[in-house]
């Protein structure tokens, strides 16, 4: 047939595509129903921080301010002053999510496991206020993701 192209008569490229669909008709679904189906975190994925306690329920951040000097996007603020005991406590933990670059150099740089970035995505907001965390929205992530951080922590360890 002089003139015409054989493979568009002949519909091969449909023909094709079918085949293709067909086929993937009867593989495992790659796509998941979010937010009814989650997939797989890694340990090391860095989501929403967090201010971890101790099981007696003291905090373990000490006021170091390392995670303040090595945040490159300088989100956190912290003010500390001694207690009593002469041990040393954050007045203010503060940190600007919308400064947030999740490099995780904060969890890196805390010597005591007390900034962590947990699991939690799913902390969008209407307002850019509500991105201003404060210590005590910071601890009550802690206190909440506990058991989780926990975990992810252990299993990190081996590649600290
Ligand atoms: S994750 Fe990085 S940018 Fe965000 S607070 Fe920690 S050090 Fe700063
Ligand atoms: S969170 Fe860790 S690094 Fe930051 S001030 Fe507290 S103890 Fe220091």
């Amino acid at each position: 047939m002089a003139g015409i192209d054989l493979k568009a008569f002949l519909l091969k490229e449909i023909a094709s595509g079918m085949a293709s669909t067909f086929r993937m008709m009867f593989r495992p679904k790659a796509t998941l129903n979010y937010p009814y189906e989650k997939g797989p975190l890694s340990p090391r994925f860095r989501g929403e921080h967090a201010l971890r306690r101790y099981p007696n329920g003291e905090e373990r951040c000490i006021a170091c301010k390392l995670c303040e000097a090595t945040c490159p996007a300088e989100a956190i603020t912290i003010e500390s002053e001694p207690r009593d005991d002469g041990s040393r406590r954050t007045t203010r933990y503060d940190i600007d999510m919308t400064k947030c670059i999740y490099c995780g150099l904060c969890e890196e740089a805390c010597p005591v496991d007390a900034i962590v970035e947990g699991p939690n995505y799913e902390f969008a907001t209407e307002t850019r206020e509500e991105l201003m965390y404060s210590k005590e929205k910071l601890l009550e992530n802690g206190d909440r993701w506990e058991a989780v951080l926990a975990r992810r922590l252990e299993l990190d360890a081996p590649y600290r």
